[in-house]
């Protein structure tokens, strides 16, 4: 037992104990009312008689004692100089207590008194405790001495983008004042969202640690409490604290636990309760001033489920990915993490690297302290590829099936294409189009892989853009069909063909864009009682399957592009910018994929 529960403990005995004493002593106080009353007169007669046994002296207005037949009595007290000396020739046995009647008042009102004292203390102590409880709960939030713990954005590697979104942040927290001299607002929430173990957490750490700030870590289940408003006020210690220290970053770990979406029912806690604990933190957040310095990271694994007023303006409005790191993204991660071990010559990164696909970073780091422990435990000098090899296995024993470091190499195959296919119509059909990123690494947005293309901005989508879009969502499934025949296309392209039919059911249902349909918009139609007419769908099928062939033909136009793109993306999981624009535009002699 605790300290806190032994003081529990102590403090209820006592007031048990002050209870039963004081029911006691009330009690044997008013029992004087079984005394049969007898005047002073008869007393005497039964004194003179030899009837009473014994008499009880005390300096009060009455007399009490006993009768030879055992009867109590009370009669008036003479308070006469030799009463006592009378008593005993009468051979009566007299107690003294001179001062009974003084104690018989006051000891049960000392009990009483006592014993609501303690009922008030306790009373109050109990709710300073309770305060005491919140503040130790809210003590129990890390708060890391970034300086103690430093961590620098050149302890993680694979997340370039994700790195740099927060590298801006570090200035903004370091000399907040600078940019309010120019009105520019310093970003409130940051949410970084991505699989499991890869780095989240080290991005918050680096951020507090080269800012220079102090650090706050709590998780989102901290603040799901089964008291009532326990999680609210949780939220609002952190933040009073953090306020107290003045510039520094606040990070709440999977914030999913206290911010999912309020339409669904919160397992973890009555609706009410989240919704409480979820409004503090909103609350909190718009509460601080725009330049303090202060910053709020959250990071989820599902940015989907949650709620969307987390993600408003003025809260976690800037997101940031954390994905799975591609080939070069694990060589550096192995390198980061083999950097204190000793490695024996024959210990290849870079074939490591090949062979840990959808391995997060923490799988990594995994990885290379499981290979030195087996080397420790043989008391071999150097970690050796035999030592990884069993490492290798330990790390993927108890991982489910569907873990995807066993994706065979059709199945990168097929991703590779599709998403090759993707990428490449976007930059034939249209040189405007920017594909910024290729890769066969799934990402939160796509099961497969993923190919990023950035449209030119503008404010009105033209025909032409629409058909270059339904063109470039078609690629995917195009290119599997020319490399691996019509029977083995995969259900990979469902999303895609979902965002084409959009497409064309809204340029020519809603903008008027196809000359048959014509001018009519068929949401109006659908919206009256007249009987929907199928010749959208009909028409839309047809002009799907128009462009579908067209896109067919781009990509069997520059085949020798697509398997370029492709074969790359097999040996580097992920392209840049550069590279696709080196592969598309470059004389290729590369044939498909073997
Ligand atoms: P979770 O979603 O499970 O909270 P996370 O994304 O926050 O995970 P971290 O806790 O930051 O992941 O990562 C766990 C460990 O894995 C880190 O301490 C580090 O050793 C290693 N690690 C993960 N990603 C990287 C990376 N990109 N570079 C270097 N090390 C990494």
């Amino acid at each position: 037992m605790n300290i806190e529960g032994k003081k529990k403990l102590l403090l209820i005995s006592t007031i048990i104990l002050l209870l039963v004493v004081t029911a006691y002593t009330i009690v044997s106080y008013y029992k004087g009312e079984d005394y049969k009353e007898i005047s002073y007169a008869t007393f005497i007669e039964y004194a003179k008689d030899g009837q009473v046994s014994e008499i009880e002296l005390k300096d009060s207005p009455k007399l009490t004692g006993k009768l030879s037949n055992k009867t109590a009595f009370v009669t008036d007290n003479p308070r006469a100089e030799n009463f006592k000396e009378q008593m005993l020739l009468y051979d009566i046995k007299v107690i003294e207590s001179e001062n009974m009647g003084l104690i018989d008042r006051i000891i049960p009102l000392i009990l009483m008194v006592g014993s609501i004292g303690m009922v008030v203390y306790l009373v109050k102590n109990g709710s300073k405790q309770a305060e005491r409880e919140m503040e130790n709960m809210a003590n129990n939030i890390d708060v890391v001495n970034s300086m103690s713990q430093k961590v620098t954005f050149n302890d993680i590697a694979g997340n370039e983008e994700a790195k740099e979104s927060l590298k801006e942040l570090v200035d903004f927290i370091r000399e907040p004042e600078k940019y309010s001299r120019y009105g520019a607002r310093l970003p409130r929430g940051v949410m970084l969202y991505g699989p499991p173990g890869t780095g989240k957490t080290l991005l918050a750490k680096a951020l507090a640690s080269e800012a220079a700030v102090p650090f706050y870590a709590a998780t989102g289940s901290d603040f799901v409490q089964v008291y009532a408003g326990l999680g609210a006020s949780r939220i609002r210690e952190l933040f009073k604290k953090a306020k107290k220290t003045g510039k520094s970053v606040i990070f709440i770990d999977e914030i999913d636990a206290l911010g999912k979406a309020r339409k669904g029912a919160n397992s973890n806690m009555g609706s009410e309760e989240g919704d409480r604990t979820l409004n503090a933190l909103l609350t909190e957040m718009s509460g601080f001033k725009e330049n303090e310095g202060i910053i709020v990271l959250a990071a989820t694994n599902r940015i989907d489920t949650l709620d969307e007023a987390l993600l408003r303006p003025g809260r976690f409005d800037r997101q940031i990915e954390v994905g799975l790191p591609d080939i070069n993204g694990r060589l550096a991660i192995l390198k980061i993490h083999s950097r204190n071990k000793p490695l024996s010559k024959d210990v290849d990164l870079e074939k490591l690297a090949r062979e840990t696909v959808y391995f997060s970073g923490a799988k990594l780091e995994n990885l290379m302290n499981e290979s030195a422990m087996i080397a420790a435990r043989n008391k071999d000098k150097l970690i050796t590829m035999e030592h990884i090899e069993k490492a290798f296995l330990n790390v993927l024993v108890g991982e489910e099936k569907k873990d995807r470091s066993f994706i065979s190499l059709r199945d990168k195959k097929i991703t590779a294409y599709h998403e090759a296919g993707h990428a490449l119509v976007a930059k034939k059909i249209s040189p405007n189009n920017r594909v910024t990123r290729v890769s066969i690494i799934p990402s939160t947005r796509g099961m497969g892989g993923f190919s990023l293309n950035i449209p030119p901005d503008r404010i009105y989508k033209s025909k032409k853009d629409i058909i270059e879009n339904i063109m470039i969502a078609l690629g995917g499934r195009a290119a599997e069909e020319i490399i691996f025949g019509k029977d083995n296309i995969t259900t990979g392209a469902s999303s895609d063909l979902k965002k084409a039919t959009e497409m064309v059911l809204a340029m020519i249902g809603s903008y008027g864009m196809d000359d048959e349909l014509g001018l009519i918009n068929y949401e109006v139609v659908a919206n009256t009682n007249l009987s929907m007419d199928t010749s959208l769908i009909k028409r839309g099928e047809e002009i799907l399957r128009h462009f579908y062939s067209q896109t067919k033909t781009v990509l069997l136009d520059n085949i020798e592009h697509l398997h370029a793109l492709a074969n790359q993306l097999i040996r580097k999981e992920s392209l840049n910018e550069e590279e696709i624009e080196e592969l598309v535009n470059g004389i290729q002699n590369i044939t498909k994929c073997s």
